[in-house]
């Protein structure tokens, strides 16, 4: 398994080990701002929900229903698997976009609520941060790297969401109704906010972005601002 390179032609130099956590509820547009944030900056970019959608992955191919089968499944499957910054790859196979279809998104959240695999994963994700990061997920700044340095929860009204997830699936060549995404989206948030283990929520230190009404290269331009008055980065 191996994280995201260093860009060196980048815009911005971070301090060293500087570690972003970027945390809110899916279609928020957490995935595109943290690789146009790592860009910008020069460090790796992590994206969790892959890693979570990965173990979701092989318990339905698997079967594995509880939590002791997809313990077992991990254990088969992580050693596997490399975490690069296109993707998840497989016996050299990059299968980042079957595991964005929607059938594997709630395979993730279904496992993401099982304790034993969170806790595998935490390790995994601490250690490949270790260096500096850009990562995003749901329990980044609260659990995986209280430490950050620097923290953003982003959201966006349930419907931009909505719309967001149908054009990326679009993208991907991928039949699906706007409704269909919307109710699958909400059921979603709901499990994500509500598990016992590691919640969607949003560290008390971090600083929250609504992205309804503003563009991308907006929300990353308000970021990498922030981050340059608080002295993290400075012009290359
Ligand atoms: O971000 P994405 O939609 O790809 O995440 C898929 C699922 O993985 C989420 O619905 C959530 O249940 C889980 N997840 C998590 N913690 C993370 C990242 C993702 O629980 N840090």
């Amino acid at each position: 398994m191996c994280a995201g390179t260093v860009n060196e032609m980048s815009a911005w130099k971070a301090i060293s080990g500087l570690q972003i956590a970027i945390d809110g509820p899916s279609g928020s547009g957490k995935g595109t701002i943290a690789k146009m944030l790592a860009e910008a900056v020069g460090l790796p970019v992590l994206d969790t929900g892959l890693l979570y959608r990965f173990i979701g992955y092989c318990s339905m191919q698997q079967g594995a229903d509880d939590e002791a089968a997809v313990l077992a499944c991990m254990d088969a499957s992580l050693g596997d698997m490399q975490w690069k910054p296109g993707g998840i790859f497989v016996n050299g196979e990059n299968i980042g976009n079957r595991l964005r279809q929607q059938d594997v998104a709630a395979a993730a959240s279904r496992v993401a609520a099982m304790p034993g695999v969170r806790s595998r994963l935490l390790h995994v994700q601490q250690d490949i941060a270790a260096n500096g990061c850009v990562m995003d997920g749901r329990d980044i700044g609260s659990v995986v790297l209280p430490g950050a340095q620097a923290k953003f929860f982003l959201t966006a009204s349930l419907r931009e969401r909505a719309r967001r997830r149908w054009s990326q699936l679009q993208g991907l060549g991928a039949e699906a109704s706007l409704d269909a995404i919307l109710n699958e989206i909400r059921d979603r948030d709901t499990q994500d906010a509500e598990r016992t283990h590691s919640p969607l929520q949003q560290a008390g230190d971090a600083l929250s972005i609504d992205s309804t009404t503003m563009r991308i290269d907006e929300v990353v331009d308000r970021m990498l601002s922030i981050m340059e008055r608080r002295e993290l980065i400075s012009k290359a």
